[in-house]
């Protein structure tokens, strides 16, 4: 059980009334296991966040399920003063829904419906299951442009607000490109909270900003045409073959494709539901592909000499085996399960990226094990469209300093890092309107009540200054 910090910040009985009476007495948790228990996410990934976060939680969780009941909780919490943690499927891996400070945490999984989907366009509220929104767009014709690997477990809001890339990036980018995120409708944090509506260019200022700067109510996503995917795996013993067919099929453009992972013989033997289709000494190839290419990339792959062993539909609804789920950072998953003592990192490669890797694996021998993502993004001059190898390897875990070593020896290769071992928004990725996020955060939250901490380009109040943890 949670150690409190000094300056927590507890929410009384009388305010836990206040909240049973708007949204009932069930839909309000004060319970410590409970209450812990929903302010943690899947920031063990990293050992360095676990160390740090792991005696930080709330003092109470409300459930909301109607936007009314959601605007009353906030007017209450900001009446008291008390820290807001917006929490959804707690899926994310860098703490962003662990509250730093106490307060309340607001499970919005509730807000579960899709209003409508029309044109090419949905619009749902935050709390959808990725999967359901997914099935849902698929039924009238259309498919989501880019799925996170726990799609299962994802809300919408809190892959927008959390994540950035996933299934569909290799095509249509990460979810920041545009036409992907075409509204979001935010709640401020105010004594009478506001809706605010964020079109365009002007609504990735509420993207990836961890629940900060505002709670989103609504999502208006752009949608592709469904396609019919068939899933590909594809082994050889030979890591520089295996590498070449993945690059070839990455950077194809004719081929219609959702994902391209690549991954070292030495994931094999974790993947255990996988295990009939990963001869042991190979490395492997996952292909999601329209199922017009699957005859000519299978009869390429063989003529290679590789070795095609499994070819089967992308089933709707979903049926095992879906190689989606062992890749992104669903294979580190499984290799952290089979690897106590490891870790990860999120590096953007050059398209040298083979040598680069070998470089990095040659300066920390044994250390690191290779697992690439392809996604599109942009040139170093802005235009979109280029394909970028993204390395998610696990990494043996010696230390924070080890860490910082591994990373900063891969920036001087000239890789881009995301460093996945911090919970603040400015410091674990590019900066894409870091300072925008700020301006709309001092906008919408006065007080500084949403995620305190987590935003480290916005001051605290001297009151949360002091309840804060000092690693900050
Ligand atoms: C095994 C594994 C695989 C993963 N694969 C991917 C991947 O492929 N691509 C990817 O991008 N990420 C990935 N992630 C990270 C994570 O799954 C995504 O960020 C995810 O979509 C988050 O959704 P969630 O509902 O779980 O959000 P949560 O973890 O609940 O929340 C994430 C952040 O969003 C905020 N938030 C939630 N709802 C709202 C709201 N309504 N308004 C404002 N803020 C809100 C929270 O406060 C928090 O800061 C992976 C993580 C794991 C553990």
């Amino acid at each position: 059980m949670s150690t409190l910090s000094p300056g927590f910040v507890s929410v009384s009985p009388a305010v836990v009334e206040e909240l049973q009476g708007i949204v009932g007495y069930e839909q309000v948790l004060t319970a410590e296991s409970e209450v812990e228990a929903l302010s943690k996410d899947c920031y063990w990934y990293s050992p360095v966040l676990k160390d740090r976060l792991e005696q930080r939680r709330a003092s109470a969780a409300v459930k909301v399920s109607a936007v009314a009941e959601l605007k009353a909780v906030l007017a209450l919490a900001f009446a008291h003063d008390l820290p807001v943690t917006v929490r959804g499927g707690a899926t994310g891996n860098y703490g962003q829904c662990i509250p730093l400070c106490g307060g309340l945490v607001i499970d919005v999984t509730g807000l579960d419906k899709i209003v409508s989907i029309e044109a090419g366009v949905v619009t749902t509220e935050p709390g959808v299951r990725v999967v359901n929104l997914e099935r849902a767009v698929r039924e009238k014709g259309w498919e989501m442009r880019c799925l996170p690997s726990t799609w299962v477990k994802s809300t919408i809001g809190g892959f927008i607000s959390g994540g950035s890339a996933g299934i569909g990036s290799i095509t249509w980018g990460g979810l920041r490109e545009p036409g992907t995120i075409r509204r979001i409708t935010l709640l401020s944090m105010e004594a009478e909270p506001r809706e605010i509506v964020l079109e365009g260019a002007e609504a990735l200022q509420a993207f990836h900003a961890y629940g900060t700067n505002g709670v989103i109510i609504e999502l208006q996503l752009g949608l592709a045409p469904a396609r019919r995917w068939d899933q590909i795996a594809i082994t050889g013993p030979g890591w520089g073959e295996v590498t070449a067919f993945a690059a070839r099929v990455a950077y194809d453009d004719a081929i219609p494709k959702r994902l391209v992972s690549l991954l070292e013989a030495s994931f094999g033997a974790s993947f255990k539901p996988l295990r009939k289709w990963l001869p042991e000494g190979h490395a492997f190839i996952w292909l999601e592909v329209d199922e017009s290419a699957t005859a000519g990339l299978v009869a390429e792959a063989k003529a290679k000499g590789l070795n095609v062993s499994l070819v089967i539909p992308h089933s709707e609804p979903k049926r095992q085996p879906m190689l989606m789920e062992y890749g992104w950072n669903h294979s580190t998953l499984w290799m952290l399960k089979a690897h106590p003592g490891h870790t990860y990192l999120q590096l953007g490669m050059g398209p040298n990226f083979a040598e680069q890797a070998a470089q990095l694996q040659a300066r920390f021998p044994g250390k690191i094990h290779l697992h690439f993502e392809f996604v599109r993004g942009r040139s170093p001059t802005g235009e979109f469209g280029l394909v970028i190898p993204v390395l998610i390897p696990v990494v043996e875990f010696v230390s924070e300093d080890h860490l910082r070593e591994v990373i900063a020896y891969a920036q001087s290769l000239g890789i881009f890092s995301s460093n996945p071992h911090t919970c603040y928004l400015e410091e674990g990725g590019r900066d894409l309107g870091f300072a925008a996020q700020a301006a709309l955060k001092r906008q919408v939250d006065p007080k500084g009540l949403l995620n305190p901490g987590k935003m480290k380009g916005v001051a605290v109040t001297p009151a949360l200054a002091e309840a804060l943890p000092r690693f900050l």
